[in-house]
């Protein structure tokens, strides 16, 4: 067995339809008193629900999050917490959401309460994000980390279904990469593989019935375990992908994820064959070699984007890709090679199934 080191994540964990309603015990918890609570502009309406559910803990809806953490809407966030007094925040939506209560939570040290509503992960790991000069720079800190987070499932049913299944390809893909890190270890892969069976066996139901309280509930819990991988071992070729498509020709986070997995798994079948064996079972696969096709196959049962063409990569984007990440590569089982590279990318512009 190869020597490994493994480190949980001491986040609180409260799962279960209509959980939300425990939201008060939990800030009690915390002993915290006066809640700043953060959503995006769309989702200011559940804020507002929040801070009613809150009563007096409740010290005011901040609905100004936006994609990527841009430093001036963090600060602005950062000065609303502190002329409110607040000593903690509830941030409630998707990584978005999260991640202005992580940049909170960095300068002051406020305690987080997460409250997910889509499958992003960001609410399990200690990775911030900050956007300066159109240039994102990410980081690990463990005061950002949530203290507590309640995954609420019914709270998912306003999520439309195809973005649903990106989202949920995008918590797929931190699995998939958690098998194969270099620091990856036995409880992380149980978590992996139980995580790609559940996204797997749940999301076809999302689509198929997005009101579905199993498939959703289901669906949740995939995206925790995601997100724990997240959280607790490195990303490789994949997520370097896609934070350049996101970073360099700004395509959408989670649609771009799911386009990308088959791919980046194809192209890790032989030098992570182990891992990619027990990926391609969870989907109901036998072999490593099949994985590609395996996610291909599922994002087509999904109905979502198939090319990054059809999400704004432009004709020169995989070639252009290919370089800057090969420039300053992640780890990654099969080294990075430029060629294959922008083969696979070239594939994936085009929506064609990997080879
Ligand atoms: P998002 O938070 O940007 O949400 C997208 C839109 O969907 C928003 O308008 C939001 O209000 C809306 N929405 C969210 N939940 C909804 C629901 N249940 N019903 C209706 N509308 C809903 O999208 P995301 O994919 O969750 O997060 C992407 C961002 O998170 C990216 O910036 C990414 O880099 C970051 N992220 C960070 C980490 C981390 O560990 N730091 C992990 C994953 C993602």
């Amino acid at each position: 067995m190869n020597p490994f080191v493994y480190q949980s994540l001491p986040t609180r964990v409260v799962f279960g339809w209509g959980k939300l309603s425990a939201l008060a015990e939990e800030i009690e918890r915390l002993g915290a008193r006066r809640a700043l609570i953060l959503t995006t502009p769309e989702q200011q309406g559940l804020g507002e629900r929040v801070a009613a559910l809150l009563g007096e803990r409740a010290a005011g809806v901040y609905p100004k999050a936006v994609m990527h953490v841009p430093l001036e809407v963090a600060q602005a966030a950062r000065i609303e917490a502190a002329r409110l007094d607040a000593d903690c925040c509830v941030a409630i939506g998707g990584g978005s959401t999260i991640g202005l209560g992580k940049a909170i939570a960095m300068d002051s040290g406020l305690p987080i309460v997460a409250i997910p509503t889509t499958y992003a992960g960001s609410e399990m790991t200690p990775i911030y994000g900050l956007t300066e000069n159109r240039l994102k720079k990410t980081g690990r800190d463990p005061k950002v980390l949530p203290k507590t987070v309640i995954y609420d499932p019914q709270l998912t049913l306003t999520l439309p279904a195809q973005i649903s299944a990106c989202s949920g390809m995008n918590a797929m893909a931190h699995a998939v990469e958690a098998l194969y890190a270099e620091d990856a270890n036995p409880i992380i892969g149980f978590m992996a593989e139980e995580s790609i069976r559940s996204l797997a066996l749940a999301l076809p139901g999302v689509v198929n019935d997005p009101n579905d309280p199993e498939a959703r509930s289901q669906a949740l819990y995939g995206a925790w375990l995601a997100g724990i991988c997240l959280g607790s071992v490195g990303m490789a070729l994949h997520h370097k992908l896609c934070h350049t498509l996101g970073g360099t020709f700004n395509l959408p986070h989670a649609q771009a994820h799911a386009i990308v997995l088959p791919h980046a798994a194809h192209y890790n079948r032989e030098a992570a064959a182990g891992p990619l064996q027990r990926a391609a079972r969870a989907l109901g696969g036998s072999e490593a070699s099949e994985v590609g096709g395996l996610l291909y196959a599922l994002n087509q049962k999904l109905g979502i984007p198939l090319a990054l063409a059809d999400i704004g990569l432009p004709e020169n984007g995989p070639a252009d890709a290919a370089q800057i990440a090969c420039a300053s590569p992640y780890y990654n089982p099969r080294p990075f090679e430029q060629g294959p590279i922008e083969a696979l990318l070239t594939r994936a512009l085009k929506g064609l199934a990997p080879a």
